[in-house]
């Protein structure tokens, strides 16, 4: 089995963000691997070692783990932490003209890498700590032709039947969602607890392939992407406002009505 697992480098979250012009500034500030990416590549780990005669991922359990991510160069930093977690190898698509691709693009491009590399599974984060928006996983499924399901916190794989089991919850209830290989899965946090990276995992990590593709190795003009041929324009951009004082109900015989006049005009009640 080949499991692609979609990674992002994103500022850390502890960073202050900062707009550059229309974009958030990710070059002047400390990056990270996306936390809510580690939860895929352990769920493709755990996949790998239920699944492998050895018990343990790797070379010799039979299955490959690739990690994909669209980035700048310095990306390979978050790559790096993936496969000191146990990933076998990773491709990070870099190019000076994919600066300011919005979701389209980035869809557009990691679909094209997972459709030539013969995977049968691909894993997502639920979203970036960036940009947020939720969105790549089913993009990247109504590229390829593929089935998802996204959002499972719950995954069963049958290799043997090439075939995936999720469960999601959503407002109205849990759904139990399936689908044949190949499909798409985004995982929340609850999923599971990613690993640490141990001290052989972090040695190890610096022999494993990490190929750097231009967009011209795999097949794109550059005026087809980036800033050159936007979908998407941000419009405005406007700080958010400072977090406001909130309000103190001392109940000196009043206090209850207070307290629930409070929430009707919160809509809370
Ligand atoms: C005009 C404009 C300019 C932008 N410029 C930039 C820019 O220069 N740089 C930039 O990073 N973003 C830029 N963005 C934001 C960009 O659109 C999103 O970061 C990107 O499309 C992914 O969306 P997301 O981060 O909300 O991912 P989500 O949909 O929230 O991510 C879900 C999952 O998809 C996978 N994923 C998401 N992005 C990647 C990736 N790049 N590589 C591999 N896997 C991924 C991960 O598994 C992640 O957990 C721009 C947006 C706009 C509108």
């Amino acid at each position: 089995m080949k499991i692609a697992v979609c990674v992002k480098q994103v500022p850390d979250s502890w960073v202050e963000k900062k707009m550059d012009g229309q974009v958030i500034d990710r070059l002047g500030v400390d990056a990270v691997l996306n936390d809510l990416d580690e939860y895929a590549i352990e769920e493709a780990l755990r996949i790998v070692e239920a699944n492998s005669p050895t018990g343990s991922a790797g070379s010799e359990s039979g299955h490959e783990i690739s990690l994909i991510c669209m980035g700048p160069e310095r990306a390979t930093e978050a790559l790096r932490k993936g496969l000191s977690m146990g990933a076998d190898n990773a491709i990070l698509i870099s190019d000076p003209s994919l600066a300011g691709s919005d979701s389209l693009a980035t869809s557009l491009v990691l679909a094209k890498v997972i459709a030539s590399g013969n995977f049968d599974l691909v894993m997502c984060g639920t979203e970036s700590t960036d940009a947020r928006m939720s969105v790549i996983p089913a993009m990247l499924a109504e590229r390829l032709g593929w089935a998802q399901l996204t959002h499972v916190h719950k995954l069963d794989i049958d290799v043997s039947k090439s075939y995936a089991q999720g469960v999601r919850s959503t407002e109205i209830g849990i759904e139990n969602i399936s689908a044949d290989f190949p499909v798409v899965v985004s995982v929340p946090d609850k999923i599971n607890v990613p690993r640490y990276p141990t001290f052989k995992g972090i040695m190890g990590s610096k022999k494993k392939p990490l190929i750097i593709k231009t967009l011209d190795e795999i097949g794109f003009a550059a005026e087809t992407v980036g800033m050159l041929a936007p979908w998407t324009a941000v419009n405005d951009v406007i700080p958010r406002p400072p977090k406001s004082k909130g309000i103190k109900i001392v109940d000196t015989g009043n206090g209850g009505n207070e307290l629930v006049a409070f929430l009707e005009e919160q809509r809370v009640i």
